[in-house]
């Protein structure tokens, strides 16, 4: 008679591994289907959110149950990785010629997904049967969703997970795995936020709704960043040409917060020392030379272009 093995991962494990490769954070999740996660976003691109970004209406369905993924998948190791540096709340009060400061390092995806598939390789070296796969935006993980269901933190007022070690500074990937974990950790349980409303207040374009939503139509993040978007007539970029950090600048919980000590995610350049002409004299090669590497790559130098102009 043959005997079937059934190999489970252990927690304490993945946390080990986790900090080994270098990551800040680590959640061990029970795969299910959040349901009340899906009800949420249903609602938030029900009036309008999603329009114009097609890929926010294909498969919802996935974005809230793994399985859906994942065949037979089981556990949800959710990963977050610390990338506060020095720019991130270094502009002066009226700076033009802004860049997100997640932007300034190498493309966190290349980063985090090589981090993921390290992990992945050693807990492979232990039970090669296992299935999985690991994730940095590129497939329908509603990840904040997941990320507060592996106990990491919350999600506030301004719709970012809010953690209480670094903040809102952190970037997520995710290993969805096919075996079940030997425990797992607890949801985050209650708000952090209180009655702060900071981010609230703090935002140019009053985007930030009362129910943990943003507007995306009015976020000068999407503004920015998404090729679709276009821009109401009532809004402003305040000065941004890629991304917007104001709404986490103001929030209390990044402040005095430790630095990124990963070697990709410290900075590559420094948008304050690039002026408003430099951008706009730059050809399409320098623009790739300079910053090919990182997330700016995605949008291009037309969109840095066309971001100065809106601010005119
Ligand atoms: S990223 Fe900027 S525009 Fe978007 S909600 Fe935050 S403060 Fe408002
Ligand atoms: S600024 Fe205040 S309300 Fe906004 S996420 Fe931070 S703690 Fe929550």
């Amino acid at each position: 008679m043959w005997l079937k093995f059934t190999f489970m991962l252990n927690k304490e494990r993945i946390h080990q591994l986790a900090c080994e490769v270098g990551f800040s954070l680590c959640g061990v999740a029970k795969c299910r289907y959040l349901d009340v996660s899906h009800r949420r976003f249903y609602d938030w691109t029900a009036r309008g959110n999603g329009d114009g970004l097609d890929y926010m209406s294909r498969n919802i369905a996935k974005r809230f149950d793994p399985s859906q993924l994942v065949e037979g998948a089981k556990t949800v190791i959710v990963c977050a990785l610390n990338y506060r540096n020095p720019i991130t709340d270094g502009y002066a009060e009226k700076a033009r010629g802004k860049i997100a400061s997640y932007a300034c390092t190498t493309d966190y995806h290349y980063t985090i997904k090589s981090m993921l598939m390290t992990i992945l390789a050693r807990l492979r070296e232990e039970n090669p049967q296992l299935g999985g796969r690991a994730f940095v935006d590129s497939a329908p993980l509603a990840e904040k969703s997941w990320a507060v269901e592996a106990g990491l933190g919350w999600i506030g007022r301004q719709s970012l997970l809010v953690t209480r070690e670094f903040g809102t500074t952190v970037l997520l990937g995710e290993l969805v795995l096919c075996d079940e974990a030997d425990s797992y950790d607890e949801p985050f349980a209650g708000d952090g936020c209180g009655t702060c409303r900071r981010c609230i207040d703090a935002c140019p374009n009053c985007a930030i709704g009362g129910d943990r939503t943003i507007d995306s139509r009015r976020c000068i993040s999407r503004l920015t960043i998404e090729q679709e978007a276009s821009m109401p007539s009532d809004c402003t970029l305040n000065g941004w040409l890629f991304g917007c950090e104001e709404c986490q600048n103001v929030c209390p919980y990044n402040h005095s917060k430790p630095l990124a000590t990963h070697s990709e995610i410290t900075p590559k350049f420094d948008p304050r020392e690039i002026s408003i002409a430099e951008w706009q004299a730059m050809s399409d090669e320098e623009f790739a030379e300079r910053f090919g590497r990182t997330p700016m790559a995605r949008s291009g130098r037309e969109r840095i272009v066309r971001a100065i102009e809106l601010s005119e």
